[in-house]
C-alpha cells in the first residue's frame, strides 16, 4: 500500500506541472521541431543537385538529419499518440510517420513499442528488448556494420509482420511504405537530377542510414544489462521502471534527432509515456529529485561507457539469456 502510493505521489507532482504547462510546452515545441525537419527537405533536395562537392555533401547531411528527426523522434512520438489530442489525428500521424516516412508497419510499431516494450519493460519474454538481439552476428558486425543496413532491413521486417493481418491493413501498409520510398526516389531523380537508379538508391541508403548506428545503440543501451524480471513475479511499476531503465546524458545531436524521451529523459518517459519530449525535460528535475529522495535508483551512464560495456560483455549481454532479478524486501 505504502509502495503503491510512491507512484501516486510522483504522478501528482508531475500532473501539477502538466496542468500548469501551455500548449506550446505540451506539444508545440516538438511539433515545431518536426515541422522544421520537413522544411529542410526542399533545400536538401536542391543542394543534392549541385555539382560542387561541398554543397552536395551539405545536402546529404541536411537530408540525413531531417530524415533522422522525422523517422526517430517523429515515429516515436507518433507511436505514443503524443502529436495530437484527437484520437483520429493521432492515428493519421502514426500511419504518416511510421509507414510513409519510417517504412514500417504502424500496427506492428505500436504493438511492439507501446503494448510490449512500455507495458512490459524488462519483463522476460515480453518487453525484454530481445527483439534487438541477433546472437548469430559477431559484436563488431552487430554494433558497427549491420546498423548501416537498417533502411533495407526495416521494410523487410515490416512485411514479415503483415502475415495474418486483415487484407485491408496489408494493402494500406504496402501502399504507404511504397509511397514513401518511391516519392523519395522520384524527388531525387526529378528534383535533384540524379542520372542513375543506383546513384539515387545509394543516396537514399546513406541519408536514411545516417543515424541508424546510434539508433541501434540507444535501443540496447538503455535496458539490456539492467535488472530483468520474471512475468510471474513482476515488481510494482515504480520499481520496474527505475531499475530497468537508464538515461544517457544530453547531447545536442541526439537531443534533436532522437528527442529527450529517448535520450536524457528515458526514465521519465517510461514512468510517464504520455508526455512529449519537451515535457519530459520539464519534469526531469522533479522526477530525479523525488527518486533520489525516496532512495530509488535513477540510473545514468554515458554513451561511450555503455558502448565499451556492450563491446566487452557482448556475449553476456547480447547472446546469453539474461538473469532474472528478484527485488527482495522492497515490495
Ligand atoms: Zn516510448
Amino acid at each position: 500500500m505504502e509502495k503503491e502510493s510512491l507512484m501516486m505521489e510522483l504522478t501528482r507532482l508531475v500532473q501539477t506541472i502538466v496542468k500548469q504547462s501551455s500548449w506550446w510546452e505540451k506539444r508545440g515545441v516538438d511539433c515545431s521541431i518536426l515541422a522544421a525537419a520537413f522544411l529542410c527537405l526542399p533545400p536538401a533536395f536542391l543542394l543534392l543537385s549541385s555539382p560542387q562537392l561541398p554543397l552536395f555533401s551539405l545536402g546529404v547531411v541536411l537530408m540525413g538529419v531531417s530524415h533522422g528527426v522525422i523517422t526517430i523522434k517523429g515515429t516515436h512520438l507518433a507511436s505514443h499518440g503524443s502529436l495530437s489530442e484527437s484520437q483520429t489525428w493521432a492515428k493519421v500521424w502514426a500511419v504518416f510517420f511510421i509507414e510513409i516516412c519510417g517504412s514500417f508497419s504502424s500496427r506492428a510499431g505500436v504493438q511492439g513499442h507501446i503494448k510490449m516494450h512500455h507495458a512490459h519493460t524488462n519483463i522476460i519474454g515480453l518487453g525484454d528488448s530481445s527483439v534487438w538481439k541477433v546472437p548469430s552476428l559477431p559484436r563488431s558486425i552487430y554494433l558497427f556494420i549491420a546498423p548501416l543496413f537498417v533502411p533495407i532491413i526495416t521494410p523487410l521486417v515490416a512485411i514479415s509482420h503483415l502475415k495474418e493481418q486483415p487484407l485491408a491493413h496489408i494493402a494500406r501498409t504496402v501502399l504507404m511504405v511504397s509511397l514513401g520510398l518511391y516519392s523519395h526516389y522520384w524527388l531525387l531523380i526529378n528534383v535533384s537530377g540524379f542520372q542513375s537508379t543506383v546513384g539515387a538508391l545509394l543516396c537514399m541508403l546513406v541519408c536514411r542510414g545516417m543515424f541508424s548506428m546510434p539508433y541501434i545503440h540507444v535501443n540496447i543501451f538503455q535496458h539490456i544489462g539492467l535488472p530483468m524480471f520474471s512475468p510471474t513475479s513482476r515488481p510494482k511499476r515504480v520499481y520496474q521502471m527505475t531499475n530497468g531503465v537508464l538515461n544517457l546524458p544530453r547531447n545536442p545531436v541526439l537531443d534533436w534527432i532522437f528527442g529527450h524521451s529517448l535520450i536524457n529523459c528515458h526514465v521519465e518517459h517510461h514512468l510517464f509515456p504520455f508526455l512529449s519530449d519537451y515535457m519530459c525535460l520539464k519534469v526531469k528535475p522533479v522526477v530525479s529529485k523525488f527518486l533520489t529522495e525516496k532512495k530509488l535508483p535513477y540510473q545514468q551512464d554515458s554513451y561511450l561507457s555503455r558502448l565499451r560495456l556492450f563491446y566487452h560483455k557482448y556475449q553476456e549481454l547480447m547472446v546469453f539469456a539474461p538473469p532474472i532479478t528478484e527485488l527482495v524486501g522492497i515490495q
